[in-house]
């Protein structure tokens, strides 16, 4: 069997009927930026994540920087963020002329630990971006109270999230701006690029609108520079056709990560701990393992596809060597790095494939752990 870690054509085989007519209706009508499509997704994806505005944008990347911006985000300040998830966080924040500073991750969920935020406060600090990683948020009670108290913005990095809750409310019924990406990869994705900024706050969300527009208010009237971020109309297009089948793929991934855990209950990995602030929405199922590399080449050997996020630490990357931090200065992200892989996680993934990556998993722990004298995962 041959198990890929990650597959879109069933999910587009099942839409096809859909989707084919939709782009030719886009095609036909003329507009192929911005336009009736795009506000019609505007529409129904701020009705999903219960947000007052939506701004569809061009990228996951292009929503944080835009969203860092119109919240007054800029040079000179420092922005607070975790080591441990896609570059783009940092790399939006560094774009604005801010500097990241990072706190270490909770070990448990891989998410914002609230209680370090305290050690990275300075004068300086104008914003605090959690990421929910994985399909799991961050722990937003205590970074809101933190946030409120030292008076900072809070933005929330919901790339991998589409549909997670914090304490029964959905993301954009906290109230803090979040920050959406469509790339094709993503519980909801595109055909291509896209992106959105869902925000309670009329006056991020104008900015937003206009940013995304090279500043435009209307017409030949840029009152801010801004920048090539619109969505295209064939994006707004087909992601509306796949929203309404978002909360069926979402309860797919669900089942497959109850049947990931049965399955992997005598295997020495450990398997994704769900916090009792938020439902999961299993962007990507991750197991960690004292011996991944040789579990990750059984794995391979079996026919099973996994990928890690993240195998090295932003603070890490050779882009981000002048902020100075060493090795070993997050120390929770750095061990993440070393004992994650994910395992295939897609919807469309059947029973049968599950139970034969399960099994591979089993067998590859045996194997490593016995190699390595025994020792324990
Ligand atoms: C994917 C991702 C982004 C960036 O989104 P793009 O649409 O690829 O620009 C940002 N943050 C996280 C956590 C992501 O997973």
């Amino acid at each position: 069997m041959q198990v890929p870690f990650f597959d879109l054509r069933d999910q587009f085989a099942a839409i096809r009927d859909e989707v084919l007519p939709a782009v030719a209706e886009v095609l036909d009508s003329g507009r192929y930026a911005l336009g009736p499509a795009v506000e019609a997704f505007e529409r129904d994806f701020a009705a999903f994540t219960g947000g007052r505005f939506c701004i569809g944008v061009q990228s996951g990347t292009t929503a944080l920087t835009m969203a860092l911006l119109a919240h007054g985000v800029g040079c000179g300040d420092e922005v607070i963020t975790v080591p441990y998830t896609f570059l783009a966080t940092a790399e939006s924040i560094s774009w604005m002329g801010a500097r990241p500073v990072f706190v270490d991750i909770e070990p448990a969920t891989f998410t914002m630990d609230p209680f370090r935020l305290e050690s990275a406060l300075t004068p300086k600090t104008r914003a605090i971006v959690p990421v929910h990683l994985y399909g799991q948020t961050a722990d937003l009670g205590p970074i809101a109270e933190f946030a409120r108290e030292h008076g900072l913005v809070l933005i929330q990095d919901a790339a991998q999230a589409h549909g997670a809750t914090w304490r029964g409310q959905r993301l954009g019924e906290t109230g803090f701006t979040a920050c959406y990406s469509f790339y094709p990869t993503k519980n909801l994705g595109a055909c291509g690029e896209a992106g959105a900024v869902v925000t309670d706050n009329e006056d991020v969300a104008g900015i937003c609108r206009a940013l995304r527009d090279h500043g435009q208010v209307e017409k030949n009237r840029h009152e801010r520079i801004g920048f090539n971020a619109r969505m295209t109309a064939l994006q707004g297009a087909i992601l509306g056709i796949k929203l309404k089948r978002l909360e069926a793929w979402t309860a797919a991934r669900r089942r497959i990560a109850e049947r990931y855990d049965q399955r992997l209950l005598d295997a020495e990995v450990q398997t994704p701990v769900r916090a009792d602030w938020g439902d999961h929405v299993f962007h990507l199922y991750v197991v960690r393992s004292g011996h991944r590399d040789a579990l990750r080449e059984h794995l391979d050997r079996r026919g099973v596809g996994t990928a890690i996020h993240y195998p090295a630490p932003v603070h890490r990357q050779p882009c981000y060597a002048h902020l100075g931090y060493a090795a070993g200065a997050f120390p929770e992200a750095e061990r993440a790095a070393r004992e994650v892989v994910s395992l295939p996680m897609y919807p469309e993934l059947s029973d049968d494939a599950v139970a034969y990556v399960a099994q591979a998993v089993r067998e590859g722990t045996r194997l490593s752990s016995r190699r390595a004298g025994g020792s324990r995962a």
